[in-house]
């Protein structure tokens, strides 16, 4: 397994119960697995853990059968190799495009860098728009920006916390459709969380459903669907 979470636990110390708990799941290289439960569930808190932005209360999490959290232990974000894209873009409001995607190339000569931003502006359909900024596009390319510039360096794994859902309902389904393709032509691993069905069903290859901080399915999308 690329990816897998061994009876995770995760309390903050501010909140009487678990935000996760008794997490197991186990992601393979190059699938997509989706995490659908409502608002409060834990999903955010899950994916956190797993980026090494927040310390597990028990159990372990493992990359590449390496244990990289444990309780007491974290190892650092920077060292995980992960890529994030939240819900709210987040792109650099003053830097334009190109400059974005680049944002995490800092450390390779500037034609490697160019090259790879050319690269993954044209993974996400918006060769030529470099020179635009954030607010010059709509909410669908803001989103496939935040995609390229995630997907610049090369993570071994990237989440992906709401993408779609500040985007309408129709739009919303046709980027999951995108971004499953754009995703499996860079052959990354990917673990997204959200609340919508259709969303989840539209991109992942293995889904779970998340109530309370429990883990309830974890299995692939199409025995799921075909579920009697
Ligand atoms: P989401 O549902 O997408 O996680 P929220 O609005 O619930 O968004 O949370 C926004 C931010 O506030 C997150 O960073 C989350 O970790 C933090 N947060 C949520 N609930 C609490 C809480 N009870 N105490 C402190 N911080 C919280
Ligand atoms: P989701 O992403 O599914 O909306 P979260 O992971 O944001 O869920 O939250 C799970 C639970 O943990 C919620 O009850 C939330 O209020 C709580 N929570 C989230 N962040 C914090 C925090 N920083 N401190 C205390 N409680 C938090």
């Amino acid at each position: 397994m690329f990816l897998e979470l061994r009876q995770l636990d995760i309390q903050y110390p501010a909140s009487p119960t678990p935000a996760v708990r008794g997490v197991n799941l186990g992601l393979r290289s190059g699938d997509i697995g989706v995490l659908i439960g409502p608002s409060g569930c834990g999903k955010t808190t899950l994916l956190r853990a797993v980026a090494g932005l927040e310390p597990i209360s028990g159990g372990q999490i493992l990359l590449s059968n390496r244990v990289v959290s444990e309780k007491g232990h974290t190892e650092p974000a920077e060292r995980r190799r992960i890529g994030m894209v939240f819900q709210d873009y987040a792109l650099f409001p003053h830097m334009d495009v190109g400059r974005n995607v680049g944002f995490g190339l800092a450390h390779l000569p500037k034609p490697e860098r160019q090259k790879r931003v050319a690269e993954v502006l044209e993974l996400v359909g918006l060769t030529g728009s470099d020179k635009r900024y954030p607010h010059e596009l709509s909410g669908g390319q803001q989103q496939r920006v935040a995609l390229a510039r995630a997907l610049a360096p090369k993570p071994d794994l990237l989440l992906l916390d709401e993408p779609f859902s500040n985007l309408d309902i129709d739009l919303r389904e046709r980027l999951a459709h995108e971004v499953r393709n754009i995703l499996k032509a860079a052959k990354a691993t990917a673990l997204l969380v959200t609340h919508d069905q259709l969303e989840a069903f539209a991109i992942g290859d293995v889904i779970g459903v998340m109530n309370e901080g429990q883990l309830h399915q974890w299995d692939d999308a199409y025995s799921l669907y075909h579920r009697p």
